[in-house]
């Protein structure tokens, strides 16, 4: 897809300021610094629209970016994070269990791994927590470029194996750097959007 036009539209933390527009939705999510930003930043070609995950003590949001006035990306705050108190844990959980649970423009949720580690506890957490509301997953692996060629395979199966991720579920290697798996991406995410 060539990504013509995006913007920020509206940071949210609760629904009523969510876009009140039927365009689909896309919900990226994953660990703080796991390379989130870099991919929404890949994918709309730009260098810094998205920023990196805002930490602990800033307000959490859901920021919603406008892409070619065709779909949204939301933007979820990264979890794992291991200063995060458990009153913010706990308001992070409430939002983003409101958001996934109740909207209905929501096609996929695009969760981001590193495809050089097995997943972690909290990347599980997350995918089961995905699964278990029947919301249909796109898993990007990212910062490929970081591990030769000839061991993605390799690592790709660790993290299909760790996730216990569904055999139809899509996992695809994902480089910011290189912009390997870009095209890849934008497929899987077209496929849902009829
Ligand atoms: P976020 O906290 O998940 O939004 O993570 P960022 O996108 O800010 O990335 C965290 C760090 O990893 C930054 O230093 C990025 O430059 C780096 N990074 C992200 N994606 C990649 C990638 O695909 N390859 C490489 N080599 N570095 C990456």
């Amino acid at each position: 897809m060539k990504v013509t036009s995006a913007e920020i539209v509206i940071s949210a933390v609760k629904p009523e300021q969510y876009p009140d527009v039927e365009l689909p939705e896309f919900a990226l999510a994953g660990r703080s610094n796991v390379g989130k930003s870099s991919f929404i930043n890949k994918m709309i070609n730009r260098k810094s629209l998205a920023r990196t995950s805002s930490k602990p003590g800033k307000t959490q949001t859901l920021n919603f970016y406008l892409i070619n006035e065709l779909l949204h990306f939301v933007d979820v705050p990264g979890y794992g994070y291991a200063k995060v108190s458990k009153t913010e844990r706990a308001a992070w959980g409430k939002m983003i269990e409101t958001y996934l649970t109740k909207r209905e423009q929501l096609k996929a949720v695009v969760q981001i791994v590193d495809l050089r580690h097995p997943p972690s506890k909290d990347d599980i957490l997350m995918y089961d927590f995905v699964k278990h509301y029947d919301i249909p997953v796109i898993i990007i692996a990212t910062k490929a470029d970081k591990i030769p060629k000839g061991k993605w395979d390799k690592h790709a199966k660790v993290v299909r194996e760790t996730l216990d991720l569904d055999p139809n579920d899509r996992l695809i290697k994902f480089s910011s750097e290189t912009g390997l798996g870009k095209e890849e991406a934008w497929a899987a995410l077209q496929s849902f959007m009829g």
